[in-house]
């Protein structure tokens, strides 16, 4: 297949670029760097089957070629901390335009190219969850003015729009909703746990933990999660699916986790409570229809991922 990819200088984007290619697929990257970084497409300079192109996915998309089979739209900053310039509530126009606009352009190239087309949704679309775990039958409980509204109300706009693209102009659309995860090529100062987390263990700085780290979260490895996201792409699936790890964890037993295994002296710090802003206090995903439509299930344990992790932290510290 011919497949372009959005936000492909990003975490998720660059993985998912390398799988295709090795799948044997042509790829076209577009991105604009406002979060992804050049360096997380390097090694793809020499590969014939690669091409990218500099372009903000809001502004109309332009494709140098004749065919496309498969559009995948997974443009969009994704770390909710304030406290980091690649923060969405940083980036809050950037973050709904490229949620909205993006996902309309990326859906209107794959209409005029009858291609296929995946969105890249998440766990934030249930918000601060009062069903657990989450079944994608959840409607979720999302403040629509609250300091994550810009990216999960531009979520939940994507997958209505994709929906809507899928009813209305019959278009072959997927859904993924993606819950945390991790892995290597994560920028170390997106602010998100894991890399936070890693970026002050190896500093021999103190954890920085919000509230009393007992809200939880599962975290999934990146080959997983594109493992998951290469089986939907292939599957007839329009319905949403959640791909993630059910390994529910503390903040804190991460933390914990990650102090021990960077053998890290610095402790934990315990900083003002994020929960009254949106911060969820509990998420893991049910990930039964994964299971039984795409036969899908994680394999890789938190500790193997963090070990996996480790020595792309180490060369980028
Ligand atoms: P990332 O910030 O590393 O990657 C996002 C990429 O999109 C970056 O390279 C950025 O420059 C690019 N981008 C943003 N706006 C753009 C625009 N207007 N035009 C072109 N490029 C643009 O984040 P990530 O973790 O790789 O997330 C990728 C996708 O997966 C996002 O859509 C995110 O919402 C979704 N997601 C990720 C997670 C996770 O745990 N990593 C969880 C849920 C959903
Ligand atoms: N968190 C934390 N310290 C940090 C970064 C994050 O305690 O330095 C908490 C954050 O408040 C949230 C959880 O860790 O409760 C996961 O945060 P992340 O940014 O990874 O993603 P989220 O799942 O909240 O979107």
């Amino acid at each position: 297949m011919r497949i372009i990819v959005t936000g492909a200088a990003g975490f998720l984007g660059s993985h998912l670029c390398d799988r295709l290619i090795k799948e044997g697929h042509e790829v076209i990257g577009l991105d604009n760097f406002i979060t992804g970084r050049s360096e997380n497409l390097a090694h793809l300079g020499n590969q014939e089957r690669f091409t990218f192109i500099e372009h903000d996915v809001s502004n109309f998309i332009e494709v140098p070629d004749d065919r496309v089979d498969a559009v995948m739209h997974f443009a969009s900053p994704a770390s909710p901390n304030p406290n980091s310039p690649y923060g969405y509530v940083n980036l809050p126009i950037q973050t709904m335009k490229a949620g909205a606009l993006g996902t309309l352009n990326s859906l209107g190239v794959a209409r005029a190219y009858n291609a296929r087309f995946l969105l890249a949704s998440t766990s934030e679309i249930y918000g601060d969850p009062q069903v657990h775990p989450q079944p994608e039958t959840y409607w979720g409980h999302v403040n629509p003015i609250g300091e994550r509204s810009v990216y999960d109300e531009a979520k939940r706009f994507a997958e209505a729009l994709t929906l809507a693209y899928h009813q209305y102009h019959g278009i072959d659309t997927r859904i993924v909703r993606i819950f945390n995860t991790y892995g290597p090529r994560m920028r170390l100062d997106d602010g998100r746990a894991v890399p936070n987390f890693i970026d002050q263990a190896l500093n021999g700085k103190p954890l920085t933990i919000y509230g009393d780290g007992s809200q939880t979260r599962s975290f999934c490895y990146v080959d997983d999660l594109i493992e998951g996201i290469y089986r939907l792409l292939l599957s007839d699936e329009h319905l949403p699916v959640n791909i993630g790890n059910t390994d529910e964890k503390t903040i804190l037993e991460l933390a914990e986790s990650i102090n021990n295994l960077f053998e890290n002296d610095g402790g934990l710090t315990f900083l003002p409570d994020k929960r009254g802003e949106g911060d969820p206090q509990r998420r893991r995903p049910d990930i039964s229809r994964a299971l039984k439509i795409l036969n899908w299930k994680p394999t890789i344990g938190l500790e193997e991922g963090l070990k996996k992790t480790i020595p792309y932290f180490q060369e980028n510290i």
